[in-house]
């Protein structure tokens, strides 16, 4: 199984998504590569090596600067075709989303999409994707080749091998429709700490906050914890707090060591996107709230006065 891995960055860094999905192709055993886009990422390639790519192509010019899609289709096409890769992997995020399918396109190639998991049985690689409100996992295939996936974030856990890749430059040679498009503007998102995909501590609040002004007391205990904010569909809907937060069916995936859900009352929907997380503990004053269900930890009290106790706790303990 020859297997190429997308792999997207941002800020000089290979993002956790994309290790991700390069560990849990590296684990599966074959030969995994990852493939680099862009203007100056070279230096990136130690990262994938040291994540699990035996080998990392890198497409390094300056018509890739722009994370747009359509040039990325011509370069992966391109090595598809040359080094006869049977399987590209892709981890969610816009820019592999468009890549991904414009690749499919292309390539008249099958595209699973919203994967959680993949294996190999039986010589065939099998994908899981969550399906009826998440409530059913089911097994799909692929019919011809390559097969392309792409995967809900926060799917895998990057694992650091301490390997290292062979780099092997490749030629950018692009469609005249590829770069049609221009992109005129990008802006960032302005936050400090970790992004609710790659935090270890997320502190997630709904509507039993109240009113938007209690995310604030959510923030201090997230910053105390060195972690990250997130929120249900509920209050993101409502305005409280914005989408880029929203964990569950319609949010993201997380899976960090500590979920603490304060004022959740734990629908299905919210449940999907966290129940991986290492251990859930939960604040809601409704003794028999869904929630208390599944959390490992459950608190029945009011959150307005056990958060900032909890805060202030935290903040002592850590001097
Ligand atoms: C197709 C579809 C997709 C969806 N996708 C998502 C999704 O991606 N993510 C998501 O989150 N939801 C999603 N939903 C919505 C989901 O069904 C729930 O409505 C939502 O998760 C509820 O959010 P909540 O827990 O904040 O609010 P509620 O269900 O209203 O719960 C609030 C909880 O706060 C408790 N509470 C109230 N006051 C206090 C207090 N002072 N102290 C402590 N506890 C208190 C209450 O007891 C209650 O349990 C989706 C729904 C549909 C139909």
């Amino acid at each position: 199984m020859p297997t190429l891995v997308f792999l997207e960055h941002h800020e000089g860094e290979i993002v956790r998504n994309s290790l991700g999905v390069l560990a849990k192709a590296a684990s599966l055993g074959g030969d995994v590569a990852g493939v680099l886009t862009g203007s100056g990422v070279a230096g990136l390639a130690a990262q994938a090596g040291e994540h699990g790519a035996s080998r990392v192509y890198v497409a390094d010019d300056p018509a890739l600067e722009a994370p747009l899609p359509q040039p990325r289709v011509d370069v992966l096409a391109a090595l598809v075709a040359d080094k006869g890769f049977d399987t590209v992997l892709f981890g969610q995020s816009v820019l592999a989303a468009d890549l991904a399918s414009g690749l499919a396109a292309r390539l008249d190639a099958g595209l699973n999409w919203d994967l959680t998991d993949f294996e190999q049985r039986d010589g065939k690689l099998v994908g899981k994707r969550p399906a009826l409100a998440d409530s059913v996992v089911v097994d799909v295939g692929w019919t011809s080749e390559p097969r392309l996936a792409l995967f809900r974030t926060g799917s895998f856990d990057p694992v650091p091998t301490g390997g290292t890749a062979e780099v092997e430059e490749v030629p950018v040679q692009l469609e005249d429709f590829s770069i049609a498009a221009r992109m005129l503007e990008q802006a960032h998102e302005q936050r400090s700490g970790p992004s609710i995909e790659d935090a270890d501590v997320i502190v997630a609040g709904g509507r039993g906050l109240g009113k938007p002004e209690g995310f604030g007391m959510l923030e201090e205990l997230a910053e105390a914890l060195g972690g990250a904010v997130a929120a249900t569909r509920a209050v993101v809907d409502a305005g409280w707090y914005p989408y880029l937060a929203q964990v569950g069916q319609t949010g993201k995936t997380v899976s960090p060591k500590l979920y603490i859900a304060c004022g959740i009352s734990g629908a299905i929907q919210h449940k999907v996107g966290m129940q991986g997380s290492g251990t859930i503990v939960a604040i809601n004053k409704d003794p028999n709230a869904p929630i208390f269900e599944f959390c490992d930890l459950g608190i029945v009290g009011d959150v307005t006065e056990l958060v900032p106790k909890l805060t202030e706790l935290v903040r002592a303990r850590r001097g």
